[in-house]
């Protein structure tokens, strides 16, 4: 405080003019360098904060991408296969897994449905069908992870529309049951094979018209999923696979500037302390000087200290404009990384619609046509 008084009568001048004109001569508009403190806890405390955003983004990114975003290529490939699948098998299919499906279905036909999983058939039946779908026993059943091996490695059979004996039922995984949004999402595209089969199209597996009433049921808002064309998926995915690895060298790049930055504003602030102390002494001497009419500091010595104060100013300007090109680097940061979760979310709901294609995509490759 003291500091800042002096600031508002530098130099203390003198009520009558001293007897070497040149300390009177001393320019009206020269201050004592303003202090640091008033702008260098401001910057510092930015500083920080950003680096510390950025470091917490950068963190978040990390586990994001890797646990919750389910984009690395071992997740992706999971998600892939895991299409829902349809019993779809007809009666003369010998191949292991339709063997396996008819096995399962003969020993939950006629058991009743989960009152949970019957209430949510209903719901969808009245919100999308005006209630006029027949009543369907929806359970669940652990077997049906017996079926995905068999048509594929790492497929995984999430749930089974059946039709015997007159009696239609739907199976869900049990392994399904933790994820609200994937039941809702299964269920809907195993609702969607009892409407053909109550229409009379039997025969329609996953054919254009149960892609045109799955789309529909999608639009209606009855689950959540993005209907995508697999190059429209693949594209995407190469675009998140790039952009994921480009985020991490910058965030990488961000950190060690944030370390040059907070080396820079320690040089900056050591050499502010050490031009107040100056200042400081430089009044006391003035002051000194005023009461006793002599001893006044050279013109020398205050030109010196003035281009020391105007070099400490330039430094401290270059370390603002330094910290506003770090504050642009991490906005743009932030909107890349905004950007790129957007994308990751609606890459998420893309696998995730149940359409049912990857399911035929995986069988053939991985299966031979039996007869
Ligand atoms: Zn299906």
């Amino acid at each position: 405080m003291g500091l800042r008084t002096r600031m508002e009568n530098p130099f203390n001048k003198p009520v009558s003019p001293p007897r070497e004109p040149a300390k009177s001569d001393l320019p009206a508009n020269w201050r004592p360098r303003k202090p640091p403190r008033d702008w260098g806890p401001v910057f510092v405390f930015l500083a920080a904060a950003l680096a510390l955003v950025a470091w917490w983004r950068f963190k978040n990114s990390n586990n994001f991408s890797t646990a919750t975003l389910k984009v690395n290529p071992s997740s992706v490939i999971q998600l892939g296969h895991s299409a829902v699948t349809t019993s779809g098998a007809s009666a003369d299919d010998s191949s292991p897994a339709a063997v396996k499906s008819h096995e399962i279905t003969a020993q939950d036909s006629g058991k009743p449905g989960d009152p949970t999983l019957d209430d949510e058939y209903r719901d969808i039946n009245q919100q999308f069908y005006g209630g006029k779908l027949p009543t369907v026993p929806v359970l669940w059943e652990e077997r049906l992870a017996e079926i995905g091996p068999l048509i594929a490695e790492g497929f995984i059979e999430k749930g089974l529309w059946t039709s015997r004996d007159n009696h239609e039922f739907i199976l869900l995984n049990t392994s399904l049951s933790p994820d609200a949004a994937d039941t809702r999402r299964v269920l809907c595209h195993e609702i969607v094979h009892e409407y053909m089969f109550s229409i009379g199209e039997k025969y329609e597996g996953h054919g254009p018209k149960f892609q045109a009433e799955l789309l529909r049921l999608s639009q209606a808002g009855a689950f959540e999923g993005i209907p995508a064309a697999e190059g429209e998926k693949a594209g995407l995915k190469a675009w998140l696979d790039n952009e994921s690895v480009r985020l991490e060298g910058e965030s990488a790049q961000l950190n060690n500037e944030r370390f040059d930055l907070e080396q820079e504003r320690g040089a900056v602030d050591r050499e502010g302390e050490e031009l107040n102390q100056e200042v400081r002494e430089l009044n006391q001497r003035m002051s000194t000087a005023n009461a006793q009419q002599s001893g006044w500091p050279s013109d020398q010595e205050i030109a010196a200290s003035k281009a020391r104060s105007r070099a400490h100013d330039q430094k401290a300007a270059e370390f603002n404009q330094h910290l506003t090109n770090f504050n642009a680097r991490i906005a743009n940061y932030d909107s890349a990384l905004g950007n790129y979760n957007r994308s990751v979310a609606r890459y998420n709901l893309m696998i995730a619609f149940p359409d049912g294609l990857d399911e035929a995509n995986a069988a053939h490759a991985k299966q031979p046509v039996v007869q």
